[in-house]
């Protein structure tokens, strides 16, 4: 019988050294949480990335047209190259959950839990350093801002992050925080779509203004854009597949300036969801043709612009299955719940999962003290977040790395 940890004798398990370095991290979070930043260019943050990866055995580089942070551990044994993913950036909320830590930035908080992304994936990093040497092969670690808005993926990837460790990336792993919904250090996922595309449309019907007295004499847009607003709701029930869903809101609706004046033009906005490619590529395709055959029927024209936002969220079927044993084999299975149905929020991390097959999976960090079903959502003003989660989502990243490394070595 030898002692547990003797200064010269085995090392540690990753679930103890995992759990030695938990108050670093609730510390690390919590600074992040004061000074939530904004969109693509968070140098405070990235401030805070840089030290506390500074000593790790990392090669570090910074973004250029964003301020992003990409760090690439090398192992001591060739093999792929595993990509693990943390967003950075707050959001534009006035924070109200009174914790201690609150934000100091008025205006911006932390809302959607990103600050714990980034202290989980710190501690994988350093838990993965510790282990440089069995490594059979390299982790890109991608700290992303801008999730939120207008988009850092993206960019990242054009700066080459799937490519940092020299070869592209085998696998990619990320998990985001919930503050209700999944009780406390629960784990959800779903293989294939689990979030939605979310693009917009924005129309502007062209006509003739005139007199409200004498129609007939005028090109009225307004009858034309309402009858558009009703046929998108039909087109969506009689046009798509009940079990491949698509929602189109139309959000925004403006036209004229009085009762008595036809005006020129009216205009709308639409949001659409969509959960697979060829759901996405159909309702653009049906709303452009449908849109523009109501405008001619009135004698009108439409201007349709369809703005791409982040297309659907799509994990690895395989990759999705790994999660969630690796998940019950450290935790227990009923840490790990398959979702039934995606969620319809979107997410930049989709990006990658287009280009490198990966998994992303949902944490419930509701404080235990409070009912998951009634707590404020992420976005809320009110959101809290657990940090007692922070130690597990560093541990499942780099064992999902261990193991997926040790797979194709
Ligand atoms: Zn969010
Ligand atoms: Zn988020």
């Amino acid at each position: 019988m030898t002692p547990a940890h003797p200064a010269s004798g085995p090392p540690m398990t990753l679930r103890e050294d995992a759990q030695a370095i938990q108050s670093d991290l609730v510390e690390l979070r919590r600074a992040l949480h004061r000074e939530p930043e904004i969109g693509l260019d968070l140098p405070r943050t990235q401030a805070k990335l840089l030290a506390a990866l500074d000593g790790l055995p990392l090669e570090v580089t910074t973004g250029t047209a964003l301020s992003s942070v990409t760090a690439v551990l090398r192992g001591g044994r060739p093999g792929p190259a595993v990509l693990l993913r943390s967003d950075m950036d707050a959001l534009p909320v006035k924070e109200l959950t009174g914790e201690p830590f609150s934000s100091q930035i008025d205006g911006a908080m932390h809302a959607c839990g990103h600050d714990l992304h980034m202290a989980i994936l710190v501690g994988a990093a350093r838990l993965l350093s510790a282990r440089r040497e069995e490594l059979p092969g390299s982790v890109i670690f991608m700290f992303q801002p801008a999730e939120e808005g207008p988009g850092g993926a993206e960019p990242m990837i054009r700066e080459g992050v799937l490519d940092a460790a020299g070869t592209r990336a085998v696998a990619a792993y990320g998990l985001h925080v919930s503050s209700s919904k999944e009780p406390y250090g629960v784990f959800t996922g779903r293989r294939g779509p689990l979030m939605s595309a979310a693009d917009r449309v924005h129309v502007t019907v062209r006509g003739r203004g005139g007199h409200g007295s004498q129609p007939f004499r005028a090109k009225d847009p307004i009858p034309a854009a309402c009858e558009m607003v009703t046929a998108l709701s039909t087109h969506v029930t009689r046009g798509h597949d009940i079990f491949d869903p698509v929602v189109v809101t139309v959000g925004s609706f403006h036209a004229g300036t009085a009762e008595n004046i036809i005006p020129e033009t009216a205009h709308f906005d639409a949001t659409v969801r969509s959960f697979s490619a060829d759901a996405r590529a159909k309702v653009h395709a049906g709303i452009t043709a449908m849109l523009s055959g109501i405008a001619h029927a009135h004698g009108l024209e439409a201007e349709i612009d369809i703005e791409d936002g982040y297309p659907v969220t799509v994990n690895d079927d395989g990759e999705a299955e790994f999660v969630a044993d690796t998940i019950a084999d450290l935790y227990g299975a009923d840490r790990f719940t398959w979702m039934p149905n995606p969620e319809p929020g979107s997410e930049d991390f989709s990006y990658v999962l287009a280009e490198v097959p990966g998994a992303f999976v949902f944490l419930g960090a509701c404080p235990p003290e409070i009912d998951h079903e009634a707590a404020a959502s992420n976005h809320a003003p009110q959101a809290r977040f657990d940090d007692g989660v922070l130690a597990d989502g560093a541990e499942l990243l780099a064992e999902l790395t261990l193991r997926r490394l040790a797979r194709d070595s």
